[in-house]
Parts: C-alpha cells; sequence; structure tokens
C-alpha cells in the first residue's frame, strides 16, 4: 500500500498537534492491520496536549494522539485465526507482556511492560491506518457501530470498576463526578444490578445527562459544602447508606465522601486520579472495614463491555456529542477542552470516506 494516504495526528509538544503523513505500518505475524474508524478523545489525550505529561509519563519526543478507538481490517499476520478482511473490531489499546506472573494470573492491566496507546513513549492510534495485535481487538457485530466500537474502551473502566467493587442485584450505589468516566460507571453500576444508583457532581449540565442515562438521584455539590452536607443530602436520598462508592472525579472531597458516606463493610471505589496524596479520614475506614480499592484501567472487560452494548443493556450513544473529521483534529479538541461546549465525548473520524 506504498504511497497511500496515512494521515496521522501528532503530539509535538505543549498544544502543539500536528497532521503529518506517516508510512502505513507493516504487519507482524500476530498483528491485524485496520483501516481506523472513530477515535474518542479522552481527558488524558486532553491532558497530554496541555501540560505535556501525567505525572511521570512525559511526552519527550514526538507521539500520536488517540486510544479510543475501532477500525476495520485490512489485513491480518498468518497467525490471525479469529478476524479477517472486513471485520470490523473495537481495539483494547493496551496490550502485555503475556509472560509475566500478573499476565499469567489474569491481571494484565498490572503488567509493568504493559504497551499502551498513547501514554508516552508509546504512540497512540489517531490515524488512517495503524497496527495491532490482533488478540487485543474485538470483532464488532453488525449492531455495534465503530463509534460504540470506540466508546468500548471508557466502558470497560466502567465494568472493571463494578468487577472490582462486586457490584450486583440490590447494589446501592454511589457514583462520585458525572464526567464520561462517572456515567459510564453509573452505566455499567446499573447493567451489573445495582437496584439504586445517586450520582454527583458540581456541574448542573452533566447531572442533567446522568439523570437521562438512568442516574435515580443527583446531587449538585456547591463550593463551601461541608463532607457531612453531602453525606447527609446522599443518606437521605437514597434512604440508606451506599453499599458501594466509586469516585470518578479525583477530587479530594469526593474521595473522603466516598469512605464517610460508605456503610460499614462496604467499598470505597477509586477511580478518579487526582493528587498524587491526600488528606483522608483512614481511621474512619479501618474502624468500619471499609475497602478501599484502586481501579487501573481495565483487564478482560472489552467482552463484557462489548456484550452489554451488542444486546441493549448499555446505551452509550447519548454520551457522544460531538463529531469531527481527522482533518479538524485541533477543533475537536478545542471543543473538548472548552467548558461552555458541554462536550462529554468528542469522537474524531479517522475513515476518509466518513461523512457527518
Ligand atoms: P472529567 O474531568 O470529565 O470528569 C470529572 C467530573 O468530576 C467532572 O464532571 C467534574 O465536574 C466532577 N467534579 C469535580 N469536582 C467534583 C466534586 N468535588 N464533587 C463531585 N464532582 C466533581 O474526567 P473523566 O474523563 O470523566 O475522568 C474522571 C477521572 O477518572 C479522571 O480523574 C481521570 O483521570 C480518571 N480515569 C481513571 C482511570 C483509571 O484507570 N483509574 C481511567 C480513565 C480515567
Ligand atoms: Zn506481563
Amino acid at each position: 500500500m506504498a504511497g497511500k494516504d496515512n494521515l496521522t495526528a501528532v503530539l509535538y509538544g505543549i498544544n502543539d498537534i500536528r497532521l503529518e503523513q506517516r508510512p502505513i505500518p507493516t504487519i507482524k505475524d500476530d498483528d491485524v492491520l485496520l483501516e481506523m474508524g472513530a477515535v474518542g478523545i479522552c481527558g488524558s489525550d486532553v491532558h497530554y496536549l496541555t501540560k505535556g505529561r501525567i505525572g511521570n509519563f512525559i511526552v519527550e519526543k514526538p507521539m500520536i494522539i488517540g486510544h479510543e478507538a475501532s477500525g476495520t481490517v485490512v489485513s491480518v499476520g498468518k497467525n490471525v485465526k479469529h478476524l479477517q478482511k472486513g471485520d470490523r473490531v473495537a481495539i483494547e489499546p493496551g496490550y502485555s507482556c503475556r509472560k509475566c506472573n500478573y499476565c499469567k494470573e489474569g491481571r494484565y492491566n498490572l503488567c509493568p511492560d504493559m504497551i499502551f496507546c498513547a501514554t508516552p513513549p508509546v504512540d497512540g492510534n489517531l490515524m488512517r491506518y495503524y497496527a495491532h495485535p490482533a488478540d487485543f481487538c474485538f470483532k464488532l457485530p453488525d449492531n455495534v457501530t465503530l463509534e460504540e466500537g470506540a466508546m468500548l474502551e471508557p466502558l470497560s473502566v466502567g465494568v472493571h470498576g463494578c468487577k472490582r467493587a462486586n457490584i450486583k442485584v440490590g447494589s446501592r450505589v454511589l457514583v462520585l463526578g458525572a464526567g464520561p468516566i462517572g456515567l459510564v460507571t453509573l452505566l455499567s453500576a446499573k447493567a451489573f444490578g445495582a437496584s439504586k444508583v445517586i450520582i454527583t457532581d458540581i456541574s448542573s449540565k452533566r447531572l442533567e445527562l446522568a439523570k437521562q442515562l438512568g442516574a435515580d438521584h443527583t446531587i449538585l455539590v456547591n463550593k463551601g459544602d461541608s463532607d457531612e452536607d453531602l453525606i447527609k443530602k446522599i443518606v437521605d436520598s437514597l434512604g440508606c447508606e451506599p453499599d458501594v462508592s466509586m469516585d470518578c472525579s479525583g477530587a479530594e472531597q469526593s474521595v473522603r465522601v466516598a469512605i464517610k458516606a460508605t456503610r460499614s463493610g462496604g467499598v470505597a471505589l477509586l477511580i478518579g486520579m487526582g493528587a498524587a496524596e491526600m488528606t483522608l479520614p483512614l481511621c474512619n475506614a479501618l474502624v468500619r472495614e471499609v475497602d478501599i480499592r484502586g481501579v487501573f484501567r481495565y483487564v478482560n472487560c472489552y467482552p463484557t463491555a462489548l456484550e452489554l452494548i451488542a444486546t441493549g443493556k448499555v446505551n452509550v450513544r447519548p454520551l457522544v456529542t460531538h463529531h469531527y473529521k481527522i482533518e479538524e483534529t485541533e477543533k475537536a479538541f478545542q471543543t473538548a477542552m472548552t467548558p461552555e461546549m458541554n462536550a462529554i465525548k468528542v469522537m474524531i473520524h479517522a475513515n476518509a470516506n466518513w461523512k457527518a
């Protein structure tokens, strides 16, 4: 395919994203070559664009951006059995060594040798053609769109959160933060059987969408609200203390409230990535045996997330608020980072034939 257009979005540094031609990748025996479909913009992509780093991950050389993605198989390596040309797939963006103890015990998200798209120095996949290991590509049934395929990435975070927190039929759940991750966590919790989900945010717009997506109660957090004010509102609306609280904001107060509001013996789950260090009521958790658990991305969650979408148990379509062509990447990022645009998920379409 020499000479073919492979327009690619490359992050050169802070507020410096450029479109350029890259060679179409050659595939190894276990890979597939994909014509890219939809690529969602994630908070982390925006963070790398505006700050150049997240913690110790620093953009030190030009990096292709994008990791919430789907595509169509163009060719397959000789070892690939489960996919063929023309299959549409969701791309799980991180692949692990498959050899270490974490990988062997089924917690490959903890693999120290994880290769994860658009986490420096690893390139992402906002480009027309991209190669990926076939075992981290999931074939989409006909009733699932390429956009929904891209949405499997954030949805998998919500699914992993529900598995980690052991959400089950009848669970009463508190979600803190109604951004894309809080919303997919809400949708997942409902699909896992939660009988009631209450969600908080500082933005009433986001809470409106949460309500449309099935939140039983919403709580607007105002500046100056004390932890106790919030906990009282939560318990009054829910009728009880939550069995599980899932922080999806990273805000210190939310994490505190997640711990304090949870019933004794329940689970406080940390999904939001906030400050590296926080002041938290750990004794409160200790004396009431509230388990504080972390969530890092997802592991073996794409198949579950795909089933939820394919069977209609979860509808992620209302989360997709904006669409752009890859040629409009800069504008797409502007939309994602301008609060007045009220974006939840901005989709970039990499396929040259895509039409709005
Ligand atoms: P986002 O910034 O769009 O959403 C955060 C939401 O929290 C916003 O709607 C914001 O208004 C709300 N918020 C802020 N302060 C609050 C407060 N005091 N109380 C209640 N709500 C408050 O980001 P997102 O894309 O939805 O991601 C959410 C968090 O999850 C981020 O910290 C992100 O880094 C993290 N994340 C973690 C993982 C993981 O593997 N653990 C994966 C993806 C994202
Ligand atoms: Zn490994």
